[in-house]
Formats: C-alpha cells, structure tokens, sequence
C-alpha cells in the first residue's frame, strides 16, 4: 500500500493526541524504510517486472525482515519497549503511547496484506504466504488508499487545531505531497532499477516524515481529543 499508511498515522493521532503526527506516520511506514534500507544493504530483494500487478511493477520476492508478520511483530515490539521505557520522564503515563505507537508499526504489515499479491510471508518464503492482490484493481486501489487517507486527515483535523499558519498551509502542503506521490507512483513510468527506487523511497519517506514532524508542532490537540 502506499497512501493508505498515511492515513492511519493521520487517524492514530484522534486516539493518542500525545504522540507527534511525525512518530504516528513514520511508525505506519516504517517497515517501508527498513525495506529501503535492507534493499540498499543486499538484507532483502526485489526486481522491477512492468505489468507484476496493474498499480505496481514490482516482484517483492525476498523481504522477511521487513514485511513478514513475525518480523512486524518484532519491529512493533521493539518500538513498544522503546518508546515505554526510554530513561526520562514518568513511564506509567508512556505505556498508552507506546502501545498506538507499535499498532502504527503492525498496521502497515495488514494494509499490505490487503495491497500486495502473496508475497507477505508468516516468516520467509518456506512459511504461509499471504496477499488480497488489491493492487490488480486500479479502482480499488484508488478507492481504498484514497478514502482511508482522507479519513485519517479528517480525524487529525478533528483532533488537532492550528497555531499558526504553518499548521494549515503545512498539511495542505503534506496532502498534496501524498497525493501527487501517489499518482506519479502508479501512472509514471517504472523506475530504472531497485537502487533508485530504495534511494528515492527512503530519502521521499524521510522528507515526508520530516514534515508531518513540523505540522504537528504548529497544531495543538483539541479539548475532546486530550480527554480519551
Ligand atoms: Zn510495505
């Protein structure tokens, strides 16, 4: 999936308004990052076969680490124990944070499920292989990446209000980032090879990370949202 992570870091946000939009989003692609960056190290393997599905030109035949659900499970873990227990500040009131903040992480492993063909393994490809193959359905694809991200802005809007203009011009400037990603990813041409791709991927994923980080220090969480 690609938008679609978006959107449950935007929605997440509604549910633990303590967490920065920026660690909510880069949770939800996070195994997206550790993929660019298995790929650049020779940990995890993909190739570019135009036409693999109708959105996507990839074969992703080799990504345990990063996109197998043990895998999840062990990133989302980690995080979790990360996140509760880093040494400052009172950890009673992080064990909540923490735990949205690994659902970010194992949400992404699901969302794929339901984009990919199967090729997201139980643990590697002698284990169970699963795939919904939405990415065969141009419509689909539109459909569910684009309503999930909009759902997700609508509950971060909801949930949070802007301090400066930062915050409103920022998000409408990370929205229209997603979206004209989104597009040039599934109606340009296929990249040249998987080195680009993990470059431009990873360094893309960062700078977006990076923004939503800067948004949500120019918004603030509303009344009802500090209340759940
Ligand atoms: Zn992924």
């Amino acid at each position: 999936m690609f938008i679609g992570h978006y959107g449950i870091g935007f929605a997440l946000k509604k549910i633990e308004p303590r967490l920065s939009l920026g660690l909510l989003i880069f949770g939800a692609i996070m195994l997206d990052i550790l993929f660019g960056l298995f790929l650049l190290t020779g940990l995890e393997h993909a190739k570019i076969v135009p036409g693999a599905t109708v959105v996507s030109p990839f074969e992703f035949y080799d990504y345990p680490l990063s996109h197998s659900a043990v895998g999840a499970l062990l990133w989302a873990t980690a995080a979790f124990l990360a996140y509760w227990l880093w040494p400052k500040g009172d950890r009673t009131r992080r064990k909540r944070p923490a735990f949205v903040l690994a659902a970010a992480i194992f949400s992404h492993f699901i969302l794929d499920v339901i984009s990919h063909t199967p090729d997201m393994t139980i643990f590697g490809n002698n284990s169970l292989k699963l795939g919904l193959s939405l990415w065969n359905s141009l419509e689909g694809t539109m459909i569910v990446e684009l309503g999930l991200l909009f759902i997700g802005i609508a509950l971060y809007r909801n949930a949070t209000s802007s301090i400066s203009s930062s915050g409103k011009y920022g998000l409408a400037l990370l929205v229209l980032m997603l979206i004209f990603f989104f597009i040039a990813n599934i109606f340009g041409p296929p990249p040249p090879d998987m080195i680009s791709v993990a470059v431009t991927m990873t360094a893309g994923q960062i700078a977006l990370v990076a923004l939503a980080f800067w948004v949500d220090r120019n918004r603030i969480a509303n009344q009802s949202s500090q209340k759940l």
